[in-house]
């Protein structure tokens, strides 16, 4: 037989199993009102570039196309238009990917300075047009072996290496550092000299279409998804990522990983 929960005890039920309730009640709407402004900003996305595509479109129908230098730059605007959509819809696709647990961590053993290495050389154009000096710094012995999903972190250091690019200055260094933090954690950290991030800033760089200078950041092709992304699927990890930055100074985004002996 069960013993009688005293009047004060079934209070105190009640009490909790309330407050569990205003909790959830809570976490509903702030769901929902994430997922309103998600759509909001989701619609000025696609709206930008489909008006701009409409706007050169229309004006080449109606006789800029006569003129050969016209209908060129036209042309190659809407391309811009185009393909700042499909990276649009690529990270968007990613995002819901990630979000729907449809993709797997799936973890194995790798070096680390191989992986940065690799995407310093698929991104060699772009630092090049910028004269920007990417280079590795060893905090550690090398090789460092991870264990972690490799073509997930090499995402993560793509998006962060190219951010660095982007609102890098001309001429200016890229910093790629790997640490051992303790005998089972790494962490690996992009640093660059550029513009920097307002401290104001700083705390919702991560979130989803999240961007400083949203004129600046669509110019240069951002989706301001990148580092949400890079957030999930650092998460997915249960490791954490963290960023520091001073503006006209320079930023630096570093995220943590398992470490695995060779
Ligand atoms: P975007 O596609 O706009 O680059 P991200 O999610 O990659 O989107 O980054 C979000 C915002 O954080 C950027 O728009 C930019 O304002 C800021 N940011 C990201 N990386 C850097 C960096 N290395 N230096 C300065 N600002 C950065």
């Amino acid at each position: 037989v069960l013993p009688q929960k005293s009047i004060d005890e079934v209070q105190e039920d009640v009490a909790k199993w309330a407050q569990q309730r205003r909790e959830e009640i809570e976490m509903l709407k702030t769901n929902e009102a994430y997922r309103k402004e998600f759509l909001q900003n989701l619609s000025h996305e696609f709206k930008t570039p489909i008006f701009a595509i409409q706007g050169y479109v229309e004006t080449l129908l109606q006789g800029a196309m006569e003129d050969a230098r016209l209908n060129k730059k036209f042309l190659q605007n809407t391309a811009r238009n185009v393909e700042r959509m499909v990276n649009l819809v690529n990270d968007l696709d990613e995002i819901s990917r990630l979000e729907s647990g449809e993709q797997r961590i799936n973890k194995t053993k790798f070096v680390i300075q191989e992986v940065i290495r690799e995407v310093y050389q698929s991104l060699y154009i772009l630092t090049n047009a910028k004269n920007i000096k990417a280079t590795i710094k060893k905090g550690c012995e090398p090789p460092l072996f991870v264990y972690a999903d490799k073509e997930k972190i090499k995402q993560v250091l793509f998006n962060l290496v190219e951010n660095a690019i982007k609102y890098g200055r001309y001429g200016g260094h890229i910093t790629a550092s790997f640490y051992k933090t303790d005998e089972a954690h790494a962490l690996i950290e992009i640093g660059d000299d550029g513009i920097g991030i307002a401290a104001e800033h700083l705390p919702r760089v991560f979130e989803r279409f999240y961007r400083t200078d949203v004129a600046r950041s669509r110019d240069i092709g951002g989706t301001g998804l990148g580092l949400a992304i890079c957030k999930h699927i650092i998460e997915a990890h249960g490791q954490v990522i963290h960023v520091r930055s001073k503006p006209d100074v320079g930023t630096t985004i570093g995220f943590t990983l398992e470490t695995k002996k060779e």
